[in-house]
Order: structure tokens, then sequence, then C-alpha cells
């Protein structure tokens, strides 16, 4: 569904993406994980078009994104919901929902969209009303994810939704990730500093450091791995 095929990306001359390739077929869970600082976030920038690549390649169900404006790749079916959450503080939760929806796809399954998401996170039925603002951060996160939902994704890409979070609101997040690709074809891209929770969710797994993927596969080998154990795991 997803390839990058020898990305290089940055933001000045010195580049922060070496050579990145990542690939993600349809329905997996797909994580990366590495330290601070290696180019997680660079990654999605390129993806959702934020950040053009100085070189490289990404497709999406086959189609070359460097011919998509970043306006439009919403509108293929990707969603990114981005590091800290960035809900609007001075809407409602349903009205944070419903700025989700502004996708063809997302207008039109609208009702749908939005009884499957009450009913994933029935803290945001709760709180439709309540100013997204003041919503703790767990709850923001989950409206987040709510709101990229709306747009009727087929990808979702994720970016460190655990952070700022304690362990037990985080995990409570992965939980939810999990029941809902069980509950659909969801398709999810997650980037996390997490790695033990991130390993365990997902079917595959890309380490990055320093803007290289120096190791991937599938998630339990990787979770066998004495590099990932020692460097990420603390065994
Ligand atoms: P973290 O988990 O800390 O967010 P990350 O793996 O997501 O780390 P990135 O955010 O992709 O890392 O950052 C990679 C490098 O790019 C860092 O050295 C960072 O300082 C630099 N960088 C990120 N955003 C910008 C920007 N807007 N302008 C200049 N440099 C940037």
């Amino acid at each position: 569904m997803l390839t990058l095929e020898g990305v290089h990306a940055g933001y000045t001359a010195i580049p922060v993406l070496n050579g990145v390739s990542i690939r993600v077929d349809e329905g997996q869970f797909v994580a990366i994980v590495g330290p601070n600082g290696a180019g997680k976030t660079t990654i999605f920038r390129t993806i959702s078009g934020t950040l053009r690549p100085f070189a490289g390649r990404i497709t999406f169900d086959g189609q070359d994104l460097a011919a998509v404006r970043p306006d439009r790749r919403p509108h293929l079916g990707i969603a990114h919901v981005p590091e800290g959450r960035q809900v609007f503080a001075s809407l409602t939760v349903f009205e944070n929902l419903e700025m989700g929806a502004y996708t063809e796809a997302g207008r039109r399954a609208w009702k749908e969209n939005l009884e499957a998401i009450l009913g994933w996170f029935p803290v945001l039925a709760e709180r439709r009303n309540q100013l997204a603002g003041t919503l703790s951060g767990g709850e923001q996160q989950m409206l987040a994810i709510g709101r990229g939902l709306a747009s009727s994704p087929r990808l979702l890409m994720l970016d460190e939704p655990s952070m700022g979070l304690s362990p037990a609101i985080a995990d409570l997040i992965f939980e939810k990730l999990l029941e809902i690709r069980k509950h659909s074809r969801l398709t999810i891209l997650l980037v996390e500093q997490r790695v033990a929770e991130a390993l365990e969710s997902a079917d595959r797994g890309y380490v990055l450091e320093a803007g290289r993927v120096v190791l991937e596969g599938p998630n339990s080998a990787l979770r066998a791995d004495d590099r990932v154990r020692q460097a990420y795991l603390g065994m």
C-alpha cells in the first residue's frame, strides 16, 4: 500500500533521512521505533507532504506521491495524527470530530464513522460538548485518533500517541488501536519511543537510527534481537 524507496530528506542542507526504505502492506500494523531525533517524525512529514524529499520515491497504492499535492493526500485515504495531538482547543469534542470529516469519504461515511468512533472511545461520547482544550492528555489523544478516523482513512499514521501519558493510559491507547484494527480494514503506521509496547502491538517493525533503517522484520524477530533487547528493551 505504502512504500518509501531510498528517501533522503531534511530541513537544511544537512540530511535527516539518509536513504530510508519502508514498506507497509494493506491491513498491516507497522511500527517505526528509534531514539530521539532519529528522524521518525520527519518520515511522516515526507509522507503527508509537508516536507519534500531531496531524493527517493514514495508511493501509495502504486501512485507516486510526488505528483499529489499535500492537501490532496488525505483524500487518498492517508490520515496523519500528529505528535502532540494538536486538537482544536477552543472547539468541542464533537466539533473536532466534525473537522476530521473533511475528506470526500469522511463526509459520505460521517454517521457510521461517528458511531464507531464514539463506540471505541466512550469517553468522547460522554464529553462530546466539552472544549477539547479542557480534556486530559489521554482524552485528547483519543480525540486526535478519533479525528483522524473521521476522515475515513485507509492508512492511519500515528506519531507517538503515548507521548506524555502515564503507562496505564498509554497501554489503553495501544489496546484501542488493536481493537480498531480488528474491527476495520485499517492499516496503521506508528512511530513510537515506547519500543516494547510498539513492538508488542505491531506486526512488523523498523528500527531507525540517525536517519537510517538499521533493522527491520516481524515484531517477534525484533523483540528477540539482541541489539533491540539491549538498546531499547533494557535487557
Ligand atoms: P522525536 O522522537 O524526538 O520527535 P524523531 O525521531 O521524530 O524524534 P525528528 O523530529 O524527525 O526525530 O527530527 C530529526 C532531526 O531533524 C532532529 O535533529 C531535529 O532537530 C531536526 N528537525 C526536525 N524538525 C525540524 C525543523 N522544522 N527544522 C530544522 N530541523 C528540524
